[in-house]
C-alpha cells in the first residue's frame, strides 16, 4: 500500500485498503477499453455510488458520507491509480459541482439536489470555461437576467466534464460583464430545462472515457431560488471551490504516477536485454527511484492541502503546490515509464501509453501550471512584503 501507514487513521487505511482493491479488481481491467471507446463508465460511477464514495465531503444529514478532503484525496488517488478517466468524473461530480451546492447553497438547495448527488443517482457537472474564458475566469460571458422569478441564461460554456451526461449543473453567469468578477452569479440548473443543451465534445487525447461536452443556454429560465449563494458572489465560490478541489486533482496525479511506478518496475524485472532483466541496469533504477520520490513527494504535499482544508485553515498556496508538483511529477512519471517500457510502451495495449496521454491534461485543467505558479508567486511576494 502506497501510503506511509503512519500519516493514516484507522479508518483511512480501511478507506484506501477498500478502494485499491475495488481499482484493481474493477476500475483497471476496463480503462483500457473504455479509453479505446470514449465510452463514459456508467458500471464504475455506480461502483463509486455503492461504495459510498460520491458522499465523502456531504453531510450525512443529506445522504451523504461525511468525512472531508483528507476521505476523497486518498479515495481519488486510488481510484486514478486504477481508472484515470473515472478519477476525473468523480472529482468533477463531487469536489467540484456537489461541493459548491454543499458549501454555498441554500438549505433547500441542499435539501433537493445532495441526497441523489450523494448517492449517486445523478451525475453532476460544474460550468465555469468559456471558449472566451478560461484561466480568466472573469472574462466569463454566458448572461443572467432576472425577469420575474426567474433568471434567464443565453451563452455557452467548454470543455465541461460530465457535461452530456449530467442532469445537475452548477453554472456561472455574469449579470455585469463591467462589474467583472463582482458580476458573476452562481445557479443550479437541471437537465430538461428548456434551452440547455450540451453537445458532446470527441477527440480528446486523453481521459477519453470521461465525457466532455459544450453546454449552451438559449433563453434557458430557472427560479430565482435556484441561485448559490447571493447575487455577485459566484466568483468568489468558484475560486474556493478550485481551490479545494486542486487537493483532489492533486490526489489524481499521485495516483496516475504510482500506476506508472508500478506498471515500470513490473515490466523491468521481465524484460531481458543484454542477458538480464533491465531492472539490474543502474538506468532504469533511477527513473524508478526519481518517479518513487516524486510519488511520495505529491502524496505528502496533497496530504498537507487536505489537512489545512479539513481544519479550515487557509490552503489556497498549498493546494496550488500539491497541484503544480503531483501534476508535473505525473508527466515525469508517465514519460519515464513509456521509456522503460521502450517500443512497447509506444503502443496502445500497453497501459503506460495511455498513462501518458491521460497525465497531459492534469497541467491543464483546473488551473493550469501557469496559473498555479502565479498563485504561489504571488504568496511568496506577499510574505515577502509583510515581513
Ligand atoms: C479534459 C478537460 C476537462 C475540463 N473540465 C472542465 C470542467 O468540468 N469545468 C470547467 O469549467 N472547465 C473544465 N475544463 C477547462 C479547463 O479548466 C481550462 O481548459 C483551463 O482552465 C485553461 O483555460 P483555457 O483552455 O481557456 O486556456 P487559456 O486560459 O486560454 O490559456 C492558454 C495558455 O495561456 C496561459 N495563460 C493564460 N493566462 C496566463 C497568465 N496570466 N500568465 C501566464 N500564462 C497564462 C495558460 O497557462 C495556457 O498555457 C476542462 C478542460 C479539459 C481539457
Amino acid at each position: 500500500m502506497p501510503q506511509d501507514p503512519l500519516l493514516l487513521t484507522e479508518q483511512e487505511r480501511i478507506l484506501q485498503r477498500a478502494v485499491h482493491d475495488f481499482a484493481d479488481n474493477v476500475l483497471a481491467p476496463r480503462a483500457g477499453e473504455l479509453d479505446e471507446r470514449e465510452e463514459f463508465p456508467w458500471e464504475n460511477f455506480r461502483g463509486l455510488a455503492d461504495m459510498g464514495l460520491l458522499g465523502i465531503g456531504v453531510p450525512e444529514a443529506y445522504g451523504g458520507a461525511g468525512g472531508g478532503f483528507r476521505e476523497s484525496s486518498i479515495a481519488t488517488e486510488e481510484i486514478a491509480r486504477g481508472c484515470a478517466a473515472t478519477s476525473v468524473i468523480y472529482g468533477a461530480h463531487l469536489s467540484l459541482a456537489t461541493q459548491t451546492i454543499a458549501r454555498f447553497g441554500s438549505d433547500a438547495l441542499k435539501a433537493r439536489f445532495l441526497p441523489a448527488l450523494a448517492q449517486g443517482r445523478r451525475v453532476a457537472a460544474f460550468a465555469l470555461t468559456e471558449p472566451e474564458a478560461g484561466s480568466d475566469v472573469a472574462s466569463l460571458a454566458t448572461a443572467v437576467t432576472r425577469k420575474g422569478d426567474d433568471y434567464v441564461l443565453n451563452g455557452s460554456k467548454l470543455f465541461i466534464t460530465n457535461g452530456d451526461v449530467a442532469s445537475v449543473y452548477v453554472v456561472f453567469a455574469t449579470h455585469d460583464r463591467a462589474l467583472r468578477t463582482k458580476g458573476i452569479d452562481c445557479l443550479v440548473l437541471e437537465k430538461g430545462t428548456p434551452g440547455l443543451a450540451a453537445n458532446r465534445q470527441s477527440g480528446k487525447l486523453g481521459m477519453r472515457a470521461s465525457s466532455t461536452a459544450e453546454v449552451v443556454f438559449q433563453d434557458a429560465a430557472v427560479p430565482v431560488e435556484n441561485r448559490i449563494g447571493e447575487e455577485g458572489t459566484g466568483f468568489y465560490a468558484a475560486m474556493q471551490i478550485l481551490e479545494s478541489s486542486r487537493i483532489t486533482i492533486a490526489a489524481q496525479c499521485a495516483g496516475i504516477a504510482q500506476a506508472c511506478l508500478e506498471a515500470a518496475a513490473r515490466y523491468a524485472g521481465r524484460r531481458h536485454a543484454f542477458g538480464q532483466p533491465i531492472a539490474g541496469f543502474q538506468a532504469i533504477q533511477w527513473m524508478l527511484a526519481d518517479t518513487a520520490v516524486e510519488v511520495d513527494a505529491a502524496r505528502l504535499l496533497t496530504r498537507r492541502a487536505a489537512v489545512l482544508k479539513d481544519m479550515g485553515l487557509p490552503h489556497g498556496t498549498e493546494s496550488a503546490m500539491a497541484k503544480l508538483f503531483a501534476s508535473e511529477a505525473a508527466n515525469r512519471a508517465a514519460d519515464r515509464a513509456v521509456q522503460v517500457h521502450g517500443g512497447y510502451g509506444y503502443f496502445r495495449g500497453a497501459p503506460v501509453e495511455r498513462y501518458f496521454r491521460d497525465a497531459r491534461v492534469t497541467e491543464i485543467y483546473e488551473g493550469t501550471s501557469e496559473v498555479q505558479r502565479l498563485i504561489i508567486s504571488r504568496a511568496v511576494l506577499q510574505a515577502l512584503a509583510s515581513q
